[in-house]
């Protein structure tokens, strides 16, 4: 009995079905759907107790057993020939942002069902066992922190940090996840063999360059930052232009030199301000206090250090120039992450095997997939998505295109799961 490390040649003409998987996307998407042809999916809402439910059905359906750990993460297991041996693994995320969209993390999560639906199919058995999961709460739009269950799965925060944390409403986690069904009591199965995840690109990369998977090298690290810029508030009209200490004026001049940040250091950094708040805010009072987020991401650690200290030195520069203080709080770390190069190989051949055009890309986003790759060798196919917009109501992807990244996840899968000769 000999594990395969290649993908045998009685397996590499194996599909999976893209209707059905197209279908499965659709009948999710109807759970929560919005007037403009999104989705509406909050994280442990009534609605995602909906999805989680359909999948949890299908996954049945699918032979599978189900556990749910006590984060609300769904592990959808097929068992192996060696069911001894730490599962291979795929999934995503099936809540989505207030106007979100059918793809985000449902891909993953979906094509982690086509491929156990279509290995049933073909009778193929794998020597590991395989598992779905579906992630709590990724998009850490209703509770924060993001990719919530994958935090707690591979531990860069406690289950009672997560289970703590209330929404806007004063809802909390725990309280939401025993209101769905799905504050579980089992704990997951350790070591994971490998972990995959199929997912849009959400960026316009792909498409661009007219490919249609994407073999993802790794995620961008990550600093985010709360500045705070403090001048004085005057009258809009007896305060002469030279006496002024303008919040907002220096605020201004900080988001042009944020974005400098990063076109210093192109292609693959990038630099952020996506929220300002002024004070007091009124048309004819010079604003005395802005705070503003900074969101900075660089492929490598050195790259992202050396943006950091840019950041602060444009601020020394900014409050120097117009006399005014400016506070600068880090208030989210997320070193870069490099996938597993043998399994990232291993996507770029298949790619190639099955005649798929491909590009090396780096993910500019979080996933789950990031988590996990601090504890199992992880991997990621990209699909392109319509003008690479995503977190909108109008996201889209081609079917063919869906397809063709399960295909590459299906082989994937089994390489690592092995089958037996
Ligand atoms: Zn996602």
């Amino acid at each position: 009995m000999a594990i395969a490390t290649t993908n045998p040649t009685h397996l590499t003409s194996l599909r999976v079905n893209g209707a059905r998987l197209w279908k499965s996307l659709m009948d999710l998407a109807q759970i929560g759907a919005t007037q403009k042809g999104g989705v509406c999916r909050l994280a442990l809402t009534e609605l995602d107790g909906r999805g989680r439910d359909l999948f949890v059905q299908w996954a049945r359906e699918a032979g599978c057993s189900v556990r749910v750990d006590a984060i609300g993460n769904i592990f959808a297991r097929r068992a192996g020939r060696d069911n001894d041996l730490p599962p291979v693994m795929t999934g995503s995320h099936i809540d989505t942002q207030p106007t979100g969209g059918k793809f985000d993390g449902n891909y993953g999560v979906l094509a982690g069902l086509e491929v156990v639906r279509s290995l049933n199919e073909a009778g193929i058995e794998t020597e590991a066992p395989l598992e779905v999961v579906v992630w709590t709460n990724e998009e850490g739009s209703r509770f924060v922190p993001v990719m919530m269950g994958s935090g707690v799965f591979v531990g860069a925060f406690t289950l009672e940090h997560a289970l703590a944390q209330r929404d806007a409403q004063g809802v909390s986690v725990g309280e939401a996840l025993a209101a769905i069904g799905y504050g579980g009591a089992e704990s997951p199965a350790l070591p994971v063999g490998a972990y995959f995840e199929a997912h849009i690109e959400q960026g316009p990369v792909l498409e661009a360059n007219d490919r249609v998977i994407g073999v993802v090298l790794g995620a961008l690290g990550q600093r985010w930052y709360d500045v705070e810029v403090q001048g004085m508030e005057a009258h809009a009209g007896p305060t002469p232009m030279a006496l002024r200490r303008d919040a907002l004026l220096a605020a201004s001049e900080l988001v042009a030199e944020v974005n400098s940040i990063a076109l210093e250091r192109a292609p693959h950094a990038r630099a952020t301000v996506g929220s300002l708040e002024v004070f007091p805010n009124s048309r004819n009072v010079i604003p005395g206090r802005v705070r503003m987020s900074v969101d900075l991401r660089a492929a490598d650690g050195a790259m992202l250090l050396d943006m950091d200290a840019a950041l602060r030195l444009a601020c020394e520069r900014v409050s120097l120039a117009r006399g005014l203080t400016i506070g600068v709080q880090e208030v989210v770390y997320f070193s870069p992450q490099l996938f597993a190069p043998k399994l990232v190989d291993g996507i770029r051949s298949t790619a190639a095997e099955l005649g798929y055009s491909a590009m090396d890309v780096i993910s500019g986003a979080g996933h789950d997939a990031v988590y996990l790759a601090r504890l199992a060798p992880t991997a990621m196919v990209f699909v392109p998505c319509a003008d690479g917009i995503s977190h909108n109501e109008i996201e889209d992807a081609r079917p063919e295109h869906l397809e063709a990244g399960c295909n590459v996840l299906l082989l994937a899968m089994l390489r690592s799961a092995g089958v037996t000769a």
